[in-house]
């Protein structure tokens, strides 16, 4: 391709505007025109609920930037409320509407950049024509949802538990409506694995959202003022209205029907330059296929960090860079009342459903050091390659420092690293951002402790097969034992167990636990050296906490004796 003079955009938000943008910082002379069909340009989507929850006050700062304010900065040519209707690849022309007139033209391009983002699913239920049945995606969606929300005296129904459906439920607590969730799976987070957001379903539920799993809604129906679901265990909710949250689909059409290739997963196939199939369109954001990290497959991974890279990466592409784009991880995050919520890289369920062997391991420590005031733990969940350790994904929950838990293995995940660095990984500490042993650090000690081969773990799973030959010792005090326990197990603390280690069955092998791993650990790690037959509980009694999906462990926390940190530490 010769030099581009001419670049067409076709959507003019997150990475329509970043291939924009780039585009002019790369090359001042080429004429670059943005087509945007809504009539905002460059508007913050991820910041809608927060609007709606009245945290971010005035509507005004989700407009990033405006038309005005891109031509005086990257003389960018943006064309609010016109669609692209269709490509004509041959003449290399698009065919565009203004809606406001109706009037149609042809606008010519070196460079095309599609960007059309996903749009909310909408299933075919009976009765989704109300009006009242509303989706997100855009400030006009939010302009309806704060309206409804302002005039229904009755709850507001969320269809679909995952991170827009969430930060909705919240947001409009936040507005003190009533807040029904139905979410279709047993689970919140879709994409997450069920026992990481068990503690999530408590945080909604102690913030009063009514929130029914496993459930969906089946119809729709007016009754006066009141918007009728019929759910699928028979019962039927009155809301003032819906708000469908149950996924994206990227918008093809365009690409389609202009005969570009579509990948397995239904986004617009690109090459690692974000090229179509078509040597003069590149296609980026929500709308493309892209690869997995984790399992190296195709995928469709609609976040705004890889749509804001990919466009920038098509800019480059375009103006003779060398450039490439990878692989998308996942990295997100929730937040969802008190609690936060984030992953990178596979999940344990998906993992499984491609084959990939894995192993997982649990930690649950502070978010900082627990002699400081206000440390909070960090349910943090890894999994890694049993051969090599090389690292697969990782997810945490928890009311503090879970962000920057993901993070950091997000990028020790996209560099390749494995357990063994994260083990060596040195993070920021004093007492109130972290620990000596950074919950990152301790994962990775687990994790490795496992690949070596020094850490035999046993799963709550196993429980379901105990056979007789093995025993269940639970190693934390007398107290905890006494506040819940895992049935059929016997007490004897770690501390007393070199003197008591002849009340031991040698001829079993015995499954120790504690309430997070540590002292199990300890425990393991003694009886083995005097020759038991001995695996320890991955994550503890929290895990298996976890795992009945109850919150009894709550209980046993509280009851521990004198709040004393699992592992000792032995900084300041
Ligand atoms: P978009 O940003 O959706 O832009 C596409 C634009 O193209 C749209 O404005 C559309 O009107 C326009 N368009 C489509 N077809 C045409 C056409 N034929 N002609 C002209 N214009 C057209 N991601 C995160 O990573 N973190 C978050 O916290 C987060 N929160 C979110 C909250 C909400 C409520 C929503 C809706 C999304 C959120 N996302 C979040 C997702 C993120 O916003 C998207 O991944 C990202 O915006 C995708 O960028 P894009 O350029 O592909 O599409």
């Amino acid at each position: 391709m010769g030099a581009v003079k001419k670049l067409v955009v076709v959507g003019g938000v997150a990475g329509g505007m970043s291939a924009a943008a780039r585009a002019r910082r790369l090359s001042e002379d080429a004429e670059i025109v943005v087509f945007e069909r809504g009539p905002h340009v460059s508007f913050a989507n991820c910041g809608l609920p927060y609007h709606v929850a009245g945290v971010i006050a005035d509507r005004k700062k989700l407009l990033v930037q405006t038309p005005e304010s891109l031509r005086a900065r990257f003389a960018l040519d943006v064309r609010v409320e016109t669609e692209v209707l269709a490509i004509d690849r041959p003449a290399k022309k698009v065919l565009v509407r203004e809606r406001a007139t109706g009037r149609e033209y042809r606008e010519g391009y070196d460079a095309l950049v599609l960007s059309p983002g996903a749009e909310p699913v909408r299933p075919p239920l009976p009765g989704m024509d109300d009006p009242r049945v509303l989706t997100l995606r855009n400030l006009e969606d939010m302009d309806r949802v704060i309206a409804a929300a302002t005039h229904a005296a009755l709850p507001a129904l969320v269809v679909g538990g995952g991170y827009i459906g969430l930060e909705m439920a919240e947001a409009l607590r936040h507005r003190g409506g009533e807040v029904v969730v139905v979410e279709r799976l047993p689970h919140v987070m879709g994409v997450a694995d069920p026992e990481m957001v068990a503690s999530v379903h408590d945080e909604l539920r102690r913030n009063g959202v009514d929130l029914r799993l496993s459930t969906s809604v089946e119809s729709f129906e007016a009754d006066g003022d009141a918007l009728v679901a019929r759910l699928s265990d028979g019962s039927r909710l009155r809301c003032g209205f819906a708000l469908m949250a149950v996924g994206v689909r990227p918008e093809t059409r365009l690409a389609r029907e202009a005969g570009l290739e579509i990948g397995p997963s239904g986004g617009i196939r690109v090459d690692p330059q974000m090229r179509t199939s078509d040597r003069s369109i590149w296609a980026v954001g929500d709308a493309v296929e892209v690869k997995d990290l984790a399992r190296e497959s195709p995928a469709l991974i609609p976040l705004a960090g890889p749509a804001n890279r990919q466009g920038r990466i098509a800019a480059d592409a375009i103006f003779g860079r060398k450039t490439r784009y990878t692989a998308t991880q996942g990295t997100a995050i929730v937040k969802v009342f008190g609690l936060s919520f984030a992953m990178t890289g596979a999940s344990e369920a998906s993992l499984a459903r491609a084959g990939r062997k894995y192993r997982r391991v649990y930690v649950h420590p502070a978010d900082h050091a627990t002699y400081y005031p206000g440390a909070h733990p960090i349910s943090l969940k890894l999994l890694f390659d049993p051969e090599d350790g090389r690292i697969l994904g990782a997810q945490a929950v928890g009311a503090a420092g879970v962000d920057k838990r993901i993070d950091v293995i997000a990028v020790a995940q996209r560099a390749g690293l494995t357990v063994f660095d994260l083990e060596d990984l040195e993070l920021c500490y004093a007492p109130q951002f972290g620990s000596a042993k950074d919950p990152v650090n301790m994962a990775g000690f687990v994790a490795a402790n496992v690949v070596r081969g020094d850490a035999l773990l046993w799963e709550p799973e196993e429980l379901e097969t105990l056979q007789p030959g093995q025993a269940l010792v639970d190693v934390r005090s007398a107290r905890e034992f006494a506040a819940g326990t895992i049935p059929g197990a016997t007490n004897l603390p770690v501390d007393d167990l070199r003197a008591a280690i002849g009340e031991l069955p040698r001829d079993k092998e015995l499954l120790v636990f504690c309430q997070v791993g540590f002292r199990g650990y300890v425990a393991a790690r003694l009886l083995s050296q005097r020759g038991f037959r001995v695996r320890n509980l991955s994550g503890g009694y929290k895990r298996y906490d976890m795992w009945r999906g109850t919150a009894a462990g709550q209980a046993a926390e509280s009851a521990r004796e004198d709040g004393s940190p699992e592992e000792m530490e032995v900084t300041p």
